[in-house]
């Protein structure tokens, strides 16, 4: 049984951090999700790779019990991105992206998928989000990630995807461009406008924001001693936060901010190592004990 569908880029990454460089190595918005949702849910993938992509990373997400039926091989490259970051890992900078076979993909919906009432549009071609979320008629809550390339590329399209989810996800510096304004408020004010009825906005290591109409909530960051690579940490909190809400199938506003900080939790794991290292080795024990340490961080 599929708790939460997740469809998004599986890539094959370069990044150079000042603690690190790798090559090629395992990564994508829908691999860093899947695998975070995991801890709390049973996830199903959706997404392309090419026939380079090296078997073993497949078979490390059917060993964390992540379904890949909806996994296709493709003839060509798989998704590959490169990119740095400085001493302010805040922000990433990036040197290339190539979307090989994603270019071509049309996704197919597996059967044993169909049921779930959970659906994660990670960060790809918002054409893909919308062919993918036309297909999941019994989803119930819809959340939507994405990125300043798709903001620079696709507008309209992703304005038009935007106005039917339920959760928008967004970093600080992607509100800002989308709604042409440098407050944050007002960016989520006028983003909810849109459609979806929360609008989660991610600020790096300073934590999050969620809005609804009636209401703001505020996640602190976790003060990480030791951060090597932030790649990934939108995507481990979507993660995270969307399997919480798929394990519990509890969509109040009061479990929303819950997941929030289960995200966050697991955002800042992911920062601790590159690629999916640390990610890998978390389980749902140490995710609740820095949900504990999160809440004690806020109490005064
Ligand atoms: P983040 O959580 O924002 O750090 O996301 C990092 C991941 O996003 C990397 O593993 C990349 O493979 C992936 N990525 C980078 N650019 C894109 C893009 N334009 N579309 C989809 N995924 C991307």
């Amino acid at each position: 049984m599929i708790d939460l569908v997740v469809v998004g880029s599986i890539a094959l990454d370069s990044v150079k951090t000042p603690f690190g460089e790798v090559k090629e190595i395992l990564g994508g918005a829908a691999t860093y999700s899947s695998v975070a949702a995991s801890i709390f849910c049973s996830p199903g993938l959706v997404g392309v790779v090419g026939k380079d992509f090296p078997k073993k990373h497949i078979e490390f997400l059917n060993k964390r019990k992540i379904a890949t039926d909806g996994l296709s091989v493709a003839d060509g490259k798989t998704f590959r991105w490169s990119g740095y970051y400085e001493f302010d890992m805040n922000q990433a900078h990036t040197t290339n992206t190539e979307l090989n076979v994603f270019s071509s993909f049309s996704p197919k919906i597996p059967k044993n998928y169909l049921e779930s009432k959970y659906l994660f549009l990670a960060n790809i071609d918002p054409l893909l989000q919308i062919e993918v979320m036309s297909q999941l008629k019994n989803a119930k809550l819809v959340a939507l990630d994405t990125m300043n390339f798709w903001i620079e590329t696709k507008k309209q399209e992703l304005l038009d995807i935007i106005s039917k989810v339920n959760l928008l996800l967004i970093n600080d510096a992607e509100a800002r461009e989308l709604m042409n304004t440098p407050n944050l408020v007002q960016a989520a004010r006028t983003l909810l406008k849109k459609g979806p009825s929360a609008v989660i906005i991610k600020k790096g290591e300073h934590g999050a924001l969620l809005f609804t109409d009636s209401m703001c909530f505020c996640a602190p960051g976790y003060p990480l001693e030791e951060v090597k690579d932030p790649t990934g940490a939108g995507d481990s909190f979507a993660g995270g936060l969307m399997g919480y809400l798929a394990g519990t199938d509890d969509t109040t506003v009061e479990n929303i901010k819950k997941a929030v900080i289960y995200g966050s939790a697991i955002a800042s794991f992911n920062a601790e190592d590159f690629s999916l290292n640390k990610l890998k080795k978390i389980t749902k024990e140490d995710a609740d004990k820095r949900y504990k340490e999160f809440e004690k961080l806020v109490e005064f």
